[in-house]
């Protein structure tokens, strides 16, 4: 299989600085990861685990106060890979977001211009974003397309957001955020806050774009693994800036290894008979100041697993099979 993006020790932190003194947050630390093309992946973990920041960091959307610190992330393009880390902010506008890889951003429905109806929208992002020169023609014709072949209907397009229920909004986005027909497309929390019939809705809208090929892969980024066991084949989990654990989504849901995974299945996936017998388990403690991150491993504090080793040695990412990876002493 080809490989689409491929991140190497990636380190990303936020540097905030006051009057006396400036601090790193390790958001994003030592993190490795391979997307194929036809995969649709799902990365889970708890609020502030990085998940937002790996999207950023995977477009290399680097804006103040995250800076990148090291590491290399590779995109193929035309079966070249190219170093994204290496290339300016300038060129990765025109040559990169959109056309190779596009986000569907946290909170982006809100976002929408209220006053513009939705075809000014999409004729704006598309001009400012990709082809300045393109009539505005020939970009409502090819909108109204796409809306047709994902079964959206045209009258939205003469629209004002405000109009529009909440998965309509995520849906139009999801559409306008793949009209060039990127590789990847990374939907980070596209269906929160919505109702589970909607979250339906827009999970088919981004099946629909993976099975008509209007994109090869997706990244969806969410803290509900009951969502992403709906749409993803493999399941990435991170915890306090590091994956923990990698593998076939089925598998980790009916094995899961990590300490860490197992308790963050047992408390979000819906849990039916158990909770009827009240044995609702959520991860003890709370998640660590990523400023001041624990040594060794960084479940260690939560860990009723933990050994000697794990406080003052960090766990490497160790192979369970060919496709399932667990970062956890437990299995050396
Ligand atoms: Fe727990 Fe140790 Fe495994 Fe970390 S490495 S999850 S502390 S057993």
């Amino acid at each position: 299989m080809s490989h689409i993006l491929k991140l190497e020790n990636v380190r990303a932190y936020y540097v905030i600085k006051n009057r006396s003194s400036a601090k790193e947050v390790k958001a994003v630390d030592n993190v490795s990861l391979t997307i194929d093309e036809s995969e649709i992946v799902g990365i889970v973990g708890e609020s502030g685990c990085g998940k937002s920041t790996l999207t950023n960091v995977i477009l290399m959307n680097i804006k103040p106060p995250l800076r990148f610190i090291s590491g290399k992330v590779i995109l193929w393009k035309d079966g070249e890979p190219i170093e994204l880390n290496k290339l300016s902010r300038d060129s990765l506008k025109k040559e990169i977001w959109g056309r190779e890889i596009s986000i569907v951003p946290q909170f982006a429905m809100n976002a929408l211009v209220p006053t513009y109806k939705v075809k000014r929208i999409i004729t704006d992002i598309y001009k400012s974003h990709y082809e300045t020169s393109s009539d505005e023609e020939h970009i409502i014709n090819m909108a109204t397309k796409r809306f047709n072949d994902l079964g959206l209907p045209e009258k939205v397009l003469n629209m004002y957001p405000f109009e529009l229920s909440g998965g309509m909004k995520q849906r139009v986005i999801i559409a306008i955020a793949t009209l060039m027909n990127p590789k990847l497309l990374v939907a980070d929390e596209p269906t929160s806050a919505l109702d589970v019939i909607t979250q339906k809705m827009v999970l088919k809208t981004l099946l629909d774009i993976y099975h008509k090929g209007f994109i090869k892969s997706i990244i969806f980024v969410s803290h509900d693994i009951a969502s992403v066991r709906q749409i993803a084949t493999r399941l990435v989990v991170m915890y306090a800036g590091k994956i923990v654990e990698d593998g076939p989504v089925e598998e980790i849901i009916r094995n899961p290894m990590h300490p860490y995974t197992k308790y963050l299945i047992r408390s979000v996936l819906t849990p039916e008979r158990t909770t009827k017998r009240g044995e609702i388990v959520t991860v003890p403690g709370f998640p660590p100041d990523l400023s001041n991150p624990p040594s060794g491993c960084r479940f260690h504090p939560r860990c009723n697993y933990k050994l000697s080793k794990c406080v003052s040695d960090e766990p490497p990412m160790l192979r369970v099979n060919d496709k399932h990876f667990v970062a956890c002493w437990l299995y050396s």
